[in-house]
């Protein structure tokens, strides 16, 4: 069976750091059985910020997006795995918070959706941006895992 290997970017927005949520949230990842080939935590800089959720500029609640999304160190990750944009975004859970259900990040641990600690991209086209955006080319590795017959078929 063909299986579709896809990336996608990950982030633990400042509130998950802050909160102190950053080793829940990759445990969730990895026990998942995802793979993790790309990890920094930096300070978004504003201009990428706008970057990265330019498809909301015109929204009202952008400007405070993006000063928050910059307000201190996030962490960014690149996941890799079978249908991995698909799952992300179901791990993370809705984006309003009293939407998301519990099992969720989102259901589990947010309530506002100004603070609601992780993101994850939503397409195969945001996904190669996002990636682009926030990674170079050499800070994502490319490596096999003991044996990946115990996570796929
Ligand atoms: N957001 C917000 N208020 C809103 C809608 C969105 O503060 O009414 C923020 C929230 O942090 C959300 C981000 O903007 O995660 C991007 O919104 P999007 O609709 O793309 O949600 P996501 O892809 O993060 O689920
Ligand atoms: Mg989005």
């Amino acid at each position: 069976m063909i299986k579709a290997v896809e990336q996608t970017y990950i982030m633990v927005k400042p509130d998950g750091v802050q909160r102190g949520l950053i080793g829940e949230i990759i445990n969730r990842i990895e026990q998942r059985g995802l793979k993790i080939v790309a990890l920094r935590m930096n300070v978004i800089d504003r201009g990428v910020a706008m970057k990265h959720y330019a498809e909301h500029r015109e929204k009202p609640f952008f400007s405070d997006l993006i000063s928050f999304i910059t307000s201190g160190p996030s962490v960014s990750l690149v996941v890799e795995g079978v249908n991995a944009i698909k799952i992300m975004r179901t791990i993370n859970g809705a984006t309003n918070s009293s939407d998301a259900a519990p099992g969720t990040i989102r259901g589990d641990f947010a309530i506002d959706t100004g603070r609601n600690v992780v993101h994850a991209s939503d397409s195969i086209e945001s996904a190669q941006k996002e990636i682009a955006l926030h990674f170079s080319d050499h800070e994502l590795t490319d490596y096999a895992r003991i044996d990946e017959t115990w996570v796929y078929e």
